[in-house]
């Protein structure tokens, strides 16, 4: 459906456009784009979060003794367990012919499976480094395949800097992982699929509401371990669990499957209304879905009076990083009475967001990618009472007397459903509190 958004052009022209859409909303929506300089973190950080889900894969990034630093410094160091990463580093050397380059990667994954017996799925994460590109891992993960068939499963995605950003590498590893799953059988019952790596506590918490509700069969992907890949096909329901999960989407749809649109379930509203869609595509009688959800939606809401007193009124900024920003505007405002400046994002996938998109007022200006510089100027200007954004604007901002809150942070923690909703409230709340007793 065409809806009229504002848009910035990069001259820094505001014009009305006609945009296409396939979501509702009744009202034209304060949206802009941005090109310029970016602050963010690579796809590999996903690596981080991800490796700790799937307890039987292991993440061979194949980069530089950047890719290197960047996952050791941001992971751990693990110095007595067997870590599930690591890097092949591709050294000039292998520049002289790419047949050595793949014969030398061939030797890396021989010497892992050899010590590692234990892994079950191996990804191969491509890296920014030319060497690298010039390296067909696709062809590489399609080769140890077949020789190390059916014991291992091999996949390849990219967690370069150059084309993925912080959370898309998550997208890109889902995404690549959607081959991997067997086909539902034709006829097969109805199944709920929820997609997004989410921490095993709050998957359990999900998994215990789903079976009240009488959703007979619910998987999680990615599962905890490589054998337990879900079935996919026409009767799959789908239920995102992240907003930057596009690509994972599209492939999931190019399987047959069926998604259901639902905010994320971010505090108390964001979790009933995701468990509704749930329930909805299970014709579950609205009285039942109530019962279900009374206890743990009224957790949630008393967790969020007492951040609320500190946050009502309180004017927030996001810094484009994690896509989940236009999610965690929506808990803000609606559920801590915040009022959401700007919420910038390095990707709008409008079909995924409207429904968080819709509940955001006309006055907060939504900006999806970056020109860190012009960003800061609208920042400085609009002086927020906190500033969510990347480890690198941080200190700079709180020299300047600012209010930040790390946003890796908000990735990192449980923050997702009506028992981590109150978590999910003090680390915006926690900021605030400790500048207020340093002024005092
Ligand atoms: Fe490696 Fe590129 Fe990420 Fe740097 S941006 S750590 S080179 S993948």
């Amino acid at each position: 459906m065409a809806r009229h958004l504002l848009l910035d052009r990069a001259d820094g022209v505001s014009a009305a456009q006609p945009v296409r859409s396939d979501f509702v909303v009744d009202r034209p929506l304060n949206l802009h784009k941005e090109r310029g300089q970016r602050e963010v973190f690579c796809g590999l950080t996903g690596i981080i979060w991800l490796h700790r889900k799937m307890q039987d894969a292991f993440f061979l990034v194949v980069g530089s003794r950047t890719c290197a630093h960047l996952i050791q410094s941001a992971a751990g160091v693990m110095v007595f367990a067997e870590p599930r990463f690591a890097t092949a580093i591709m050294e000039e050397r292998d520049l002289a012919g790419m047949a050595d380059a793949n014969e030398e990667l061939d030797r890396v994954v021989d010497q892992l499976l050899a010590r590692r017996p234990d892994i079950k799925l191996l990804f191969l994460v491509g890296s920014c480094p030319s060497e690298v590109i010039k390296l067909d891992l696709f062809r590489a993960a399609q080769r140890m395949s077949l020789k190390y068939a059916p014991t291992l499963k091999i996949v390849n995605y990219s967690g370069s800097g150059i084309e993925t950003t912080f959370t898309q590498g998550e997208d890109a590893c889902l995404a690549a992982l959607v081959a991997e799953a067997p086909e539902a059988a034709p006829g097969a019952a109805p199944s709920l699929l929820v997609v997004g790596a989410l921490p095993d506590i709050v998957e359990d918490q999900f998994r215990r509401l789903f079976v009240q509700l009488g959703i007979p069969k619910v998987d999680f992907f990615p599962p905890r371990r490589s054998g337990e890949i879900a079935a996919i096909g026409p009767n799959t329901r789908v239920l995102l669990a992240q907003p930057f999960l596009g690509d994972t989407a599209q492939k999931l749809a190019g399987r047959g499957a069926v998604r259901l649109g639902a905010p994320f379930p971010f505090g108390a509203e964001g979790t009933t209304a995701w468990l509704k869609a749930a329930a909805d595509a299970w014709r579950i009688p609205a009285p039942h879905f109530a019962r279900v959800v009374e206890s743990g939606r009224a957790r949630a809401k008393r967790a969020l009076e007492g951040p609320r007193e500190t946050l009502q009124g309180k004017r927030i900024f996001f810094f484009p990083d994690s896509q989940l920003e236009p999610s965690l505007a929506r808990f803000v405002t609606q559920e801590l009475g915040m009022i959401a400046v700007e919420v910038g994002t390095p990707y709008l996938n409008r079909d995924l967001a409207g429904p968080e998109l819709e509940q955001l007022g006309p006055e907060t200006r939504i900006v999806e990618g970056q020109d860190v510089d012009l960003q800061l100027d609208r920042c400085r200007a609009a002086k927020p009472d906190l500033i969510v954004c990347g480890l690198g604007l941080a200190n700079p901002l709180e020299a300047e007397g600012f209010t930040t809150k790390w946003s890796i942070e908000l990735v990192f923690s449980p923050i997702h459903g009506f028992d981590q909703a109150g978590d999910l409230a003090a680390l915006f709340a926690r900021p605030i509190v400790r500048h207020a007793r340093l002024k005092v």
